[in-house]
């Protein structure tokens, strides 16, 4: 049934997965589709980039996308979108993901191993003959929660300040300022997870050391939960060692394994059970989660003054506990009012609501 309806297409690609919807043009949902990112399959092109260097792009992503899309408005008979929207991990370059960190994929033989692009706006709109639109993912979920989340029912857009942060692998965060998204020189207005939080602190995964994301992210936690334990020699009686023991029996790896075997299984989830539990490792290393994510959160509260902060991603939306505590400590930093801290109304999918609105926007 298509008719004189309008439809568009919103799609979030994360480091691992892609979802894909099909909307109305006020954003209902027709159709979704989620499926794991996949890696062995799509054209590798050789190309000039804007600096004048030999790059690969690769066009995998684009058709596994358009893939998607395509089978939604078959199996709804919708001929035609009018526009498209994507959020996408980053790092972006002109209609494209720059050597994105955490896609798994072999480049050809015979072609430079990088830069390696990931084409997403040009092959859609070729594809579709509709605008494409494509930003960060942090800054795609504010917009998401400006429009479906906690602004949903604002219709004055300009009375919102809010901030998304969101606190899974990494730490990110997008600002929605009186009625428009702060976006800097080159769009990247909020790296909050590279704020430094403690002098010469653990090493983040941008090279520098103390950013908030070495200990308020997945990634944090699970490094500090490793040193943690090193430091202690492996040898404490821990209820995190069994949990890891555990793991490890699950995963069906030879008993004969080294107690050190251990520190491949940690995940943020077995640190957050072994901290509910009362392991003492773990609770620092969760201690430390939210004593630097409290004082994350007071540096974005003083910089963009919001109304509301609202936290996402896996770990903020599993562990909704950690907030009360998170917001004590921030509110012992803050020059300004106390802003509302809660975890956000979108769950996990606030990247594919922002991602409807940039659809809506393509469309103009
Ligand atoms: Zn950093």
């Amino acid at each position: 049934m298509t008719g004189d309806r309008v439809y568009l297409g919103a799609v979030d690609v994360g480091g691992t997965k892609v979802a894909a919807l099909v909307t109305g043009i006020d954003g209902e949902i027709v159709a979704r589709k989620e499926e794991a990112l996949c890696t062995e399959k799509g054209d590798f092109l050789l190309q000039q980039d804007e600096d004048n260097e030999r790059s690969v792009a690769w066009y995998g992503p684009a058709s596994q996308i358009e893939g998607m899309l395509h089978r939604m408005m078959e199996e709804e008979g919708i001929d035609a979108l009018s526009g498209i929207g994507i959020g996408s991990a980053g790092p972006l370059k002109s209609g494209a993901i720059k050597n994105p960190p955490n896609f798994a994929v072999s480049i050809p033989a015979g072609m430079p191993p990088s830069p390696l692009y990931v084409p997403l706006v040009e092959p859609l709109e070729r594809a579709f003959r509709a605008p494409v639109t494509l930003e960060n993912d942090c800054n795609t979920a504010v917009l998401g929660e400006a429009y479906f989340g906690v602004g949903g029912d604002v219709p004055d857009k300009e009375s919102l300040h809010l901030v998304y942060v969101t606190m899974s692998t990494g730490l990110g965060g997008g600002v929605w300022s009186g009625g428009h998204l702060l976006l800097g020189k080159e769009g990247n207005a909020a790296e909050i997870g590279h704020i430094l939080v403690k002098e010469n602190g653990l090493r983040c995964g941008c090279g520098n050391d103390g950013c908030a994301e070495a200990y308020c992210s997945g990634r944090g936690i699970e490094q500090n939960a490793r040193l943690h334990l090193v430091n202690n020699g492996m040898r404490a009686q821990s209820l995190l060692l069994d949990l890891l023991e555990e793991e490890a029996g699950k995963k069906g790896t030879p008993k004969q394994r080294s107690r050190w075997d251990l520190l491949g299984f940690i995940t943020p989830q077995i640190v957050f059970s072994a901290a509910e539990e009362g392991d003492e490792i773990a609770r620092g290393v969760i201690d430390d989660f939210i004593h630097y994510g409290g004082i994350v959160l007071s540096a974005i509260a003083n910089a963009y003054d919001p109304a509301v902060i609202t936290l996402g991603g896996s770990i903020a939306v599993n562990h909704p506990e950690i907030v009360p505590p998170m917001r004590s400590e921030m509110c012992k930093h803050l020059n300004v009012s106390s802003p509302e801290v809660r975890i956000t109304p979108l769950g996990k999918r606030a990247v594919e609501y922002g991602a409807i609105v940039l659809a809506q926007r393509a469309r103009g």
